[in-house]
């Protein structure tokens, strides 16, 4: 069976990057890309990163029904659009959204099933280091993102894996365990 996998954690936790590290060391998967209304941030690539969409794009797809989930992010708007999630699970693949926690809690309405992950930074002193060193939030915008975090923080017990990310490669490889443990369950589950 395919699975969908919801990895969440605090916005400058590194999750892209260790996404990005994790992939290869696995198989039969889809990263969903999602829209955002928020501009590229040095580097991101459209449809690579996200899809970079206006605010009435976005309200749009919203009104015709093609979400699977959408939340407010300090202001931003990101969602997931449903129909590439449901074509890779037609396909058998399993499905990875890097999404947060109200989005998590959407998904988990539709596909009970899936598996939560939280990635955790190893402290809010690293994380604030690693949003400032990423030279694209405002002072309001760290503090907002920072205020969220500590949210996102106190309440990620309720996520069936939970692990910090220290460093990168051991962390890589720690989230691809995690997965293929989940991947391999189903599978052997499927052939009985
Ligand atoms: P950032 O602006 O740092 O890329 O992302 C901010 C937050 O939005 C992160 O916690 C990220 O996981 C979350 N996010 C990214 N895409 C989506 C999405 O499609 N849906 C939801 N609900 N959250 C998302």
């Amino acid at each position: 069976m395919a699975e969908i996998f919801i990895i969440s954690g605090p916005s400058g936790v590194g999750k892209d990057t260790l996404i990005k590290k994790m992939m290869p060391k696995l198989q039969n998967v889809f990263l969903s890309v999602s829209y955002t209304t928020r501009p590229p941030r040095k580097g991101e690539i459209d449809n690579v990163d996200y899809r970079f969409v206006s605010d009435s794009f976005f309200r749009e797809e919203i009104k015709n029904g093609n979400m699977l989930e959408y939340a407010d992010y300090c202001t931003v708007c990101y969602g997931t659009p449903k129909q590439p999630v449901e074509q890779a699970l037609k396909e058998g693949r399993h499905v990875i959204l890097k999404i947060e926690r109200a989005g998590m809690e959407s998904v988990k309405k539709v596909y009970k099933d899936a598996i939560t992950i939280f990635i955790a930074p190893p402290s809010l002193e690293e994380l604030r280091n690693r949003i400032i060193l990423r030279k694209t939030d405002s002072d309001r915008a760290i503090e907002d993102r920072m205020n969220k975090a500590k949210i996102e923080m106190e309440k990620c017990g309720d996520y069936m894996e939970i692990m910090i990310n220290d460093d990168i490669d051991t962390a890589a490889d720690k989230l691809a365990q995690i997965i293929n443990k989940y991947i391999e369950k189903s599978e052997r589950g499927a052939d009985k």
